[in-house]
């Protein structure tokens, strides 16, 4: 099967490559009848948190796609009885989706992460991929109200939005506003404009 059950939530068993164009293909078919698709990544360190934390957990079963990220996830995956085919996470996804991001001349937001970081990752993602459209970005510290985020994005005709607030935070931050934003693929992406403006 392509997904599996962890603790009450359902799981993509994907490999990079297809997880890739099922965002891919998502973005293309947005609409503003449609409702975004929502996508997380889990490791086993949010598996930790959601058995814990109601809130985290059933913001995840609303999601759309959640993936399976790093080595911890494929040993629970086992003890659940899946073998999984790929570790997808984001930082690894980021690139790959990007490449065909631009090749698609498609607009991206970006939205959290401190001041500075968030504009470096905005220029180097400029510089990296040529035909990407980088539609805008806000830091996760000093914007101010949800409605006023979703507003800034909105008025960007932006195809596919990054959150970058940490987990659960991010994963709840679009579960809350999925019905305010028109777009084609929200995914909280955690610490990863750290990484890559780094
Ligand atoms: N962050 C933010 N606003 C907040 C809290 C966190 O923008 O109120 C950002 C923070 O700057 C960092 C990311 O969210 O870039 C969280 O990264 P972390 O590695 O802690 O998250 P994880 O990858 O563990 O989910």
């Amino acid at each position: 099967p392509d997904t599996f059950s962890l603790f009450g939530v359902g799981i993509q068993n994907a490999t990079m490559q297809s997880a890739v164009n099922t965002l891919i293909e998502h973005v293309a078919t947005k609409s503003r009848n449609k409702a975004l698709t929502k996508v997380a990544f889990v490791n086993a360190d949010c598996v930790n948190k959601y058995i814990k934390d109601n809130h985290y957990q059933r913001a995840l079963q609303g999601f759309d796609h959640v993936f399976a990220d790093g080595v911890g996830l494929r040993l629970a995956a086992r003890r659940h009885g899946a073998r999984l085919v790929d570790n997808v996470n984001g930082t690894d996804m980021f690139p790959n989706l990007c490449h065909a991001l631009a090749a698609a001349e498609k607009r991206i937001f970006l939205y959290g992460g401190q001041p500075a970081v968030v504009e470096e990752t905005a220029r180097r993602l400029k510089r990296d991929y040529p035909g990407l459209i980088v539609a805008g970005y806000l830091d996760g510290y000093t914007t101010p109200s949800a409605e006023a985020v979703c507003e800034e994005i909105n008025r960007n005709d932006v195809d596919i939005l990054f959150v970058a607030l940490g987990a659960p935070k991010q994963e709840q931050w679009i579960a809350d506003n999925a019905d305010r934003l028109s777009l084609g693929v929200a995914i909280g992406v955690g610490g990863l404009f750290d990484f890559y403006s780094g």
